[in-house]
């Protein structure tokens, strides 16, 4: 992940850093995307190039997916999924918490 220099950190509103860190590391395989039954959530789409997106990503965290579920950040979602990319930071994030 790149790091940001101290002065283009005080630039950059803090939100900005974090959804452009958010869309580098996905690798939009839309693993994260699915209720647990098994059933896609209603806004997964797939691309030609077979990769994943949301049809309503800006405004798709605290959305009713339905089974009691609600769309959320991911790296607050426990579950990790083959291949991931926010495995290893939210591993990382559980460590430091339990410091
Ligand atoms: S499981 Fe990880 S890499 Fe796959 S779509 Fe979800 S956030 Fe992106």
């Amino acid at each position: 992940m790149e790091q940001l220099s101290g002065e283009l950190k005080k630039a950059v509103p803090k939100n900005k850093v974090k959804k452009k860190e958010t869309n580098d590391i996905c690798t939009n395989c839309g693993l994260c995307c699915y209720l647990p039954d098994g059933s896609p959530c209603k806004w997964l789409r797939w691309k030609e190039d077979g990769k994943s997106f949301c049809e309503v990503y800006e405004t798709r965290l605290g959305r009713y997916l339905g089974q009691g579920f609600y769309c959320e950040d991911i790296m607050k979602v426990v579950t990790l999924y083959k291949d991931c990319p926010y495995n290893e930071l939210k591993m990382e994030k559980a460590i430091k918490d339990n410091e």
